[in-house]
Formats: C-alpha cells, structure tokens, sequence
C-alpha cells in the first residue's frame, strides 16, 4: 500500500469508532432466532427418549429424576434428559423431534462456567419438588 493511503487509513481509523466491544461490561447483540441454552420442561417431558436417541452428538443422556420430586403420570419412566452443553452443538434437532414439545428455547449464550454445566437445574426447576412433613 502507498504511504499517503495508509496514512488516511491509519488517521480514519484514530477518529472511527472501535469495531470490537468492551465484553462484558456492554453486552453482544443477539440475533432473534439465536439458539441459545435450552432444557426440557419436565412437566410436559414423558421420557420418551427420543431427543437422546436423535441427539447427533450424543449429548442428552436420560436420568432418572430424583425420588423428592412430582412426576407426571404421563412420565412412568421417570426419567428426563440431561443435556451436556459441553458437548452440545446446538442443532436443536431435539426441539425439532419432541412429539410433545417439552422443550423450552432460550438466547442464553453465556455457557462458560467452572462447574458442571448441564440442563438438570434448569429441568428440575420446572417441577414441584415433595415437602416432607415432620
Ligand atoms: S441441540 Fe443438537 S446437539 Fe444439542 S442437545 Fe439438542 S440435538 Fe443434541
Ligand atoms: S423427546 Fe420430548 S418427551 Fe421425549 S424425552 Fe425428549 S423432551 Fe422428553
């Protein structure tokens, strides 16, 4: 490149604005049909198993729900899945072949954590959970 153009270039880019962003003190602006974090809503899931079978890169596994919650009768099983948003590639294929459209969608992006990161606190929250008397 010559010099006068690379000068005006480099002046341009001294009085433009920043093209990146200051992550995380101001936030990414999210497409509207991003597919962000998403879970199965366990009051409507039967734990069929299909979105596990599906799943192409094998990341809902189908665990037993723990004995202290409600489970509807149409989920005999008892069983929910657990999706590994590690190993997720967000396809959302699972939605897609849900025949009972258990699962709920959201933009959620931020993923990174140092904890186990899956769906069963998302999922369980969406049961009611047995209050022991005495
Ligand atoms: S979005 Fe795709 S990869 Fe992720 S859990 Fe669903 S089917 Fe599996
Ligand atoms: S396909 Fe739907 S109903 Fe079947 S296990 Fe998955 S979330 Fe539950």
């Amino acid at each position: 490149m010559r010099k006068p153009k690379l000068l005006k270039l480099a002046l341009e880019n001294l009085v433009s604005k920043p093209a990146t962003i200051q992550y995380p003190y101001e936030q990414t602006v999210i497409e509207k049909d991003f597919r962000g974090r998403h879970y199965a809503d366990l009051s409507k899931c039967t734990g069929c198993s299909l979105c596990s079978i599906e799943c192409p890169a094998d990341t809902i596994k189908m665990t037993p729900i723990p004995p202290d919650y409600e489970v509807p009768k149409s989920n005999p099983r008892r069983l929910y899945p657990l999706i590994n948003y590690g190993r997720c590639v967000f396809c959302y294929r699972c939605i897609t072949v849900c025949p009972f459209n258990a699962y709920v969608s959201t933009s959620e992006h931020r993923l990174a954590d140092t904890a186990k990161n899956d769906s069963s606190e998302l999922s369980l929250s969406t049961l009611k959970k047995i209050v022991k008397e005495g």
